[in-house]
């Protein structure tokens, strides 16, 4: 009989391991018109913004503490399981809420047939169901591959047949503090669901810095920072130079984030978070809108220098993203050859019919597109040229050895010869040294991004010189 605490949550044990050993439940066919086991505590999954344990947490929190005791009692080892449905979104979607909460508690009730004892403490409607399991030491090491064996098969209801994917994720109870147990419980079936849903995963220390955690604390926060911008994100500008003269011929405008509590950002970091939120929309019309704000600003005092924008495939998917691009250049009373779009991640744009819309009514109204990060990616260099663009940027990865590996230079001449045959302007980026600049000097490069010629700084600490095209000279 379920055991209905205070608080009128459901707490059940099985007694496995004293009566006979519980067979594993053979895959369920038959028909299970409704949950047979209530809904109780909701586990709330990542994206409802709960990272600590919600309301009925004392309750949880002396279950715990109970099922700890018990395994010192009787010198056994205790183990929190989280289970989640790892293909729970499909379910919902396709076949209903209703569907789901179905399946999770048929789940849940086969994690009962485990022959340990088993302690179900919550069940998620959304897909999840969390348990303490006291066992011996021995069979610690697979208690995993036990729960997943014990859940697996199809579910069927009146109104479907499902085969759901189970995603466990577990964290040893002995001599833990329970509420933080609870926490890592989760975080480790949350994450695991996440990279490899139907994976086992126990929860790792060592990655106390939980990648979904951080993500979705940093979702939160951009968003908020996106409430007011200019006290947390700013823009530095690397030059581009033209290796013979030394001449600024562009800048480009990178983002920086100065979170309050992590310190910066690293801008790939930011764009991940905001891609995976949407939040790259508002972003990216900010970051557009600075750097031609700055850019104006430098036309006015006859300073005519490009400003190099990065933009990600998620804001190119958008049908309003060229006209917002012309209403930022007309606001700012630029012209459009006053900027350029780089593209990163340009392989996930070949063959997206929306991207090509929009780099074509980008190109129409006359701002220059280019490649980013040319030769880092997987897809082939007559692909990539198929993309509408005025420029490329050899990533620096081809050439960062350039100046101690012959083979590496090899390479770096085989793109450049390719490249030649193109109708485009060639940047080559990441130059580290003198070194370097030389063997470009040689290979006939003539414009250049890096370290050796300019780091990424404030635009009031660029020195950009009178007169068309921009001074600046190098070393
Ligand atoms: P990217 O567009 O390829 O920018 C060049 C990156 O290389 C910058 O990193 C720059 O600081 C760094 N870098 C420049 N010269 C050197 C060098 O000589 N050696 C080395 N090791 N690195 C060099 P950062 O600022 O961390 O930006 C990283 C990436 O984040 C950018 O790569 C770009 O893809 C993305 N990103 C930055 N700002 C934005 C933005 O506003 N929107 C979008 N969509 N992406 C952005
Ligand atoms: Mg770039
Ligand atoms: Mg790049």
């Amino acid at each position: 009989m379920p055991h209905v605490d205070a608080w009128g949550h459901q707490m059940e044990a099985n007694r496995a391991h004293r009566a006979a050993p519980a067979q594993p439940a053979p895959p369920s066919t038959a028909a299970v018109p409704a949950p047979a086991v209530a809904p109780v505590v909701p586990l709330p999954r990542p994206h409802d913004g709960a990272v600590t344990v919600p309301g009925h947490g004392r309750t949880l929190l002396r279950q715990v503490r109970r099922v700890q005791e018990e395994a010192v009692r009787h010198n056994r080892t205790s183990v929190l399981v989280a289970m989640s449905v790892g293909n729970a979104t499909e379910i919902a979607d396709v076949l209903g809420a209703e569907v789901l909460g179905t399946v999770t508690s048929v789940l849940a009730q086969r994690m009962l047939g485990l022959a340990h004892e088993v302690h179900l403490l919550a069940v998620s409607p959304l897909g999840g169901a969390l348990a303490a399991i006291v066992c011996d030491r021995a069979d610690r090491a697979t208690l995993g591959d036990a729960v997943q064996e014990v859940c697996a098969g199809f579910v069927t209801t009146t109104h479907a047949r499902v085969w759901p994917v189970v995603t466990v994720g577990l964290r040893g109870l002995d001599g833990q503090a329970p509420e933080r147990a609870l926490e890592e419980a989760r975080r480790t079936v949350f994450d695991t669901d996440r990279r490899s849903p139907g994976g086992v995963r126990w929860f790792d220390p060592e990655g106390a810095e939980h990648p979904a955690a951080r993500a979705l604390s940093l979702t939160g926060d951009l968003a908020e920072t996106l409430g007011r911008p200019d006290e947390q994100l700013s823009l530095a500008y690397q030059p581009v130079r033209d290796l013979r003269t030394g001449r600024i011929t562009a800048v480009e405008a990178l983002l920086r984030w100065r979170h309050p509590v992590h310190g910066p950002v690293a801008p790939t970091d930011a764009i991940a978070v905001a891609e995976a939120s949407g939040l790259i929309h508002p972003l990216g019309q900010w970051v557009l809108d600075r750097a031609l704000r700055q850019a104006s600003a430098w036309w006015r005092s006859h300073r005519y220098v490009t400003v190099h924008v990065n933009v990600s495939p998620v804001e190119l998917r958008s049908s309003a993203y060229a006209a917002a691009v012309a209403r930022a250049l007309s606001l700012h009373d630029l012209p459009p050859t006053a900027l350029l779009l780089e593209l990163t991640e340009t392989d996930l744009m070949i063959g997206d019919r929306e991207v090509r819309r929009t780099l074509e009514d980008l190109r129409a109204l006359g701002v220059r597109l280019g490649i980013d990060d040319f030769g880092a990616g997987w897809s082939s260099i007559g692909q990539l040229l198929d993309l509408p663009v005025d420029t490329v940027k050899v990533d620096r990865s081809l050439v960062a050895r350039i100046d101690h590996s012959p083979a590496d230079l090899d390479l770096l001449r085989a793109v450049l010869g390719l490249l030649e045959t193109a109708p485009v302007e060639v940047v080559v980026e990441g130059v580290e040294n003198e070194a370097q600049a030389a063997i470009l000097r040689t290979l006939s490069v003539r414009l250049v991004q890096g370290y050796h010629l300019g780091r990424p700084v404030p635009a009031h600490e660029l020195s950009l010189g009178g007169g068309s095209g921009a001074a600046g000279r190098v070393g």
